[in-house]
Parts: C-alpha cells; structure tokens; sequence
C-alpha cells in the first residue's frame, strides 16, 4: 500500500486539466487543491497507523494480500462495519471528506450488480470488473465516484432535455470501445484521484439505453475538463496564511464540475452500456451503502468535531457547568449517536446482495434512516455549537490581528478569557468553519437530497403489514 507521500509523488504523472476560480490551476501548486491532496495523502498514512489497521485495510480475496478499505468488496456485516468506522475515522482525523469515499461505493454497488449483469446478460462485465478492481488493489489507486449529472430541468427525463449532454451519455459505439459526452457535478476530490468510475445518477427506461452507461477513466483523459466549485473560503485561502484558516491543513470540502467532451473509454473500462432494467437497481445499491457511510458515519466524525470545539468553547468562557449549556452538549451527543446507531444497524442487518454474489450491502432503511436523521441533526448540532461559542464565531477579528502593533494589543486584552486571546480567536474560527461555512447545505444533499430519503423510506415499508399489526389489536379484523 502506499504512503501519503507515495501517493503525492505518483500525482505528478497526472495531468489534469483543471480550472478555478476563472483561471487553469496546478493540482499541486493550487493552495485549495492542495488540500485536497493533502487529505488524500493522510487517508493513505493512517492505512499504516498500526492503530487503525483493522478500520483502514482489508484482505483481499482478488489480490491475495492487504488492501486501503476503500478499495476494499465487503464481503461480510464484520467488513460494512469497519467501512462505517473507517467514514468516521477519517471525518475525526481530516474534518473534511475522505474523498475516496464515494469511489468506495460505487465500486461496491458495481461489484454487486456486474455480478448480476452477468448472470443475466451472458456479456463478462464482472470479469471487466474484476481486472479492473485487481488493478485498482495491486497499484492502491485513489478512485472518485461520479454520480451526480448536471440533470438540466428535473422535470423532463434526459432524452428531453433541451441540451443531451446534462446527462453523461454514450455517443459512439466502436469495437475498441465507446465515446461519453456530457457532465457530472459535485464531484468530491475527482481532481486529485487516480481514477473515477461514473455509474448513471438515476434510473433509465426503455429509450433511454444511452444514458444507461458505467466506466471507468483515468484522471487527464483526453477530452476530461475539471471546473472546482469557489467559495468564500477559497478566497480566504488565497490571501491569508493557513495556520488562520478555520481548518489550516485540509479545507473545506472541495468538489468539481467533470466534463466530458468526447471522452473514449475502452471496453475492458465498460461496466453497463444500455441495460437500462439494472439501472435503478445500480443506483439504489450505491445510495443504500453511501447512505449509511455519509449519514451515519462520515457526519458522526464531523460532530465530534464541533462538539469537542463547543465543550472548549464553553469551557473558555466559564459557562460549561451551567446547566442549559450542559444540556445542549448531551442534545448534540445525544442527535450523533443516533445516526451513528442507524449506521451500525444497517451494517448489522446487511445482507449478501444478490445471493451467491460474495458482497455484502447494508440494510436500506437503516442507510436511509441514518442520512435523513443527520441532514437535520447536523443543522441542530451547528446551531448549539453557534450558541455555547456565542457571536464571536462569526463577528471576530482575525487573529492575523495578533501580529499588527497597534490592533494586536487591543485584541489580545478583549478577548482574552480563561485562555488567551490567541486560543479563543483559534477555535472560533475552527467553529466559524462549521456553522456559518459550507457543511449545513453540504450534509443535507451529500449522498442525495433528504426527499429520495423520505422517497425510498416510504417504498421500503410494508405498510400493509403495519396495517395488519394495528387491525388485529384493535378488533377491526
Ligand atoms: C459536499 C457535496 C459533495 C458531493 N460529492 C459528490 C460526489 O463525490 N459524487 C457525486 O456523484 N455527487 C456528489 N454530490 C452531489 C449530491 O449527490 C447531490 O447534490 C444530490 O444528489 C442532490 O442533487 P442536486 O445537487 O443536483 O440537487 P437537485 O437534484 O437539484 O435537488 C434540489 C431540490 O429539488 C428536488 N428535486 C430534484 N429533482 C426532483 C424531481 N424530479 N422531483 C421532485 N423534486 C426534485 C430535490 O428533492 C431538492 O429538494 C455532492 C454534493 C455535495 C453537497
């Protein structure tokens, strides 16, 4: 397996085509896709904490010797389990995505259902996958997982769509392979992985067979363009030395736009082309493990994060015995560790899918609970953290001001409390990062916006069988 630093030095073989802000960026010069960079190389570090081997590797059956968990097929309820763990552990140590997260589960969702594919169609998608993912294991690449199109007006299906190309979609078939044009947006840390494999983001039908398509590129294909979200945050990073930034080394969660601009992709990096029927089942697998490691796990991590800054916080400025301050922090605990319950349940209660397959997918309502719960609980969370902490998250001075001659005396006497200013100004800011940042829209719609939640929770649910429950105790048979 590879270290953090391997890892940096095989980036510069990478040639992608990168723009931010306006202008074409280096990946390894850009101080916010850095960061990036950065969080990637400590997910590949802690593969070597002998502390977290069990959370961070695996054995692998394909290679025959130990993998990173993220390219890791679970294979038992023991393997989702340590997949949950591993979502929270690297939320602890990065406070940003583990941007091999998504990639993590797609090639999970596309282990299950190529198997599936096969069976079905006769055509050897689960051999492709299979040499691929061994690739994948022997070289311990970094994978992103696209998912999300661009989508145009969601009330009209991709073929009737104004402009084809908001899908990610077939436009050429050869016999070496096919050609994909169109866009996938929101793409955690597509810019600094190895490889991303891109599944359809929703269900096709009948007619729909160009859209149905998952493959798999290498970063700096031709043809691949990545356009990075910019935010405040960003701007911030440009101006102001790190060690002032509300999380110095790692960032916020930084996302592109990947375009596809005639893209060939070889069949051997083909793993569905037009089998619409196993569509939906490819993007329900995927949302039902991304569910449980997003919801239940990944923001679990985060909360404990800005609850162990609110305990600092409270306990700065003297209030953390007060007793509605004491009851806000067990409220936080208390919304966290449910989500995190959730988690384990649907890793617990997961199942071989399909049977015969070898891999293990976690419980739906579980996943689904867990993501729902923590797209409102993460939002309390960040509004108890904002009140311990009080205003100065959002209204105070940069501790550059500790430097100026003239304003840094001034702050240092304010705002100095049971620690000194410095400290205060640190954390705030650490809390600045949370509650008036990036992460509260970022929680609701990562690994899907909470309707497809409410959506799948709904259909799940033998409502029938809960009806029956309630007519026989009540007499109504
Ligand atoms: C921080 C972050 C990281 C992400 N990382 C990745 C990643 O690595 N890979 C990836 O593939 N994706 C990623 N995503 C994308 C994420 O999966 C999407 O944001 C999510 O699925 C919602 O899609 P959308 O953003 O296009 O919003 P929309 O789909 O436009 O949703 C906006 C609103 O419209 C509603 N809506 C949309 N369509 C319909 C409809 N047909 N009928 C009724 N209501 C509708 C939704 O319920 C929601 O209320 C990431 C997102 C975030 C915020």
């Amino acid at each position: 397996m590879k270290t953090g630093a391997e890892y940096v030095n095989s980036l510069k073989d990478l040639k992608p085509r990168i723009f931010l802000g306006g202008r074409q960026v280096d990946l390894l010069e850009n101080p916010t896709t850095m960061t990036v960079v950065r969080a990637n190389a400590k997910v590949y570090d802690l593969a070597h904490e002998p502390e977290f081997a069990d959370v961070m590797t695996a054995d692998s059956p394909y290679i025959g010797r130990k993998v990173n968990r993220n390219l890791h097929i679970a294979r038992n309820t023991g393997d989702l389990e340590r997949r949950a763990d591993m979502a929270i552990l690297t939320a602890q140590k990065l406070g940003t995505c583990n941007y091999r997260c998504v990639g993590a589960d797609v090639l999970n969702a596309l282990a299950s259902v190529t198997w599936e594919l096969e069976r079905d169609t006769g055509t050897p998608y689960h051999q492709r996958f299979v040499k691929y993912l061994t690739y994948l294991q022997e070289n311990d690449l970094a994978v992103s997982g696209a998912v999300t199109d661009a989508k145009g007006d969601r009330s009209k299906r991709p073929p009737q769509q104004e402009e084809p190309d908001v899908h990610v979609r077939v436009v050429d078939r050869t016999s070496e392979g096919i050609v994909v044009r169109g866009a996938k947006v929101s793409q955690s840390g597509a810019i600094a992985a190895h490889e991303t494999v891109v599944i359809p983001g929703m269900a096709m039908r009948p007619g729909e067979e160009d859209f149905a398509v998952a493959f798999a590129f290498p970063n700096g294909a031709p043809g691949v363009t990545y356009v990075c979200q910019y935010s405040p945050f960003t701007a911030e990073r440009e101006v102001m030395p790190e060690k002032y930034l509300g999380n110095p080394l790692y960032g916020v969660r930084e996302t592109s736009m990947i375009v596809f601009d005639n893209v060939f992709v070889p069949w051997e990096r083909v793993f569905l082309c037009g089998e619409v029927r196993h569509t939906g089942t490819l993007i329900s697998r995927f949302a039902k493990i991304h569910r449980m490691n997003c919801g239940g796990a990944c923001k679990v991590g985060f909360a404990d994060l800005v609850i162990g800054a609110a305990q600092l916080a409270a306990e700065y400025t003297g209030v953390d015995k007060v007793p509605h301050i004491v009851d806000k922090i067990t409220e936080m605990i208390c919304l966290s560790e449910t989500c995190h319950a959730c988690a384990i349940a649907a890793a617990v209660k997961g199942r071989e899918e399909p049977p015969g397959s070898g891999v293990y997918l976690p419980d739906d309502v579980f996943g689904n609970v867990a993501k729902l719960n923590v797209a409102h609980g993460f939002w309390e969370i960040m509004k108890w953290a904002g009140d311990i902490a009080g205003g100065l998250v959002v209204t105070m001075p940069s501790e550059k001001e500790l430097e100026n001659p003239e304003s840094g005396p001034l702050v240092r006497k304010f705002f100095g409390t049971a620690v000194v200013a410095e400290k205060r100004l640190r954390l705030a800011k650490f809390l600045q990062n949370w509650t008036a940042g990036l992460h509260g829209p970022g929680t609701w719609h990562g690994a899907g916006s909470p309707q497809a939640q409410r959506m799948a929770l709904y259909r799940l649910t033998d409502l029938e069988a809960k009806k029956r429950l309630a007519r026989e105790l009540a007499g109504l048979e």
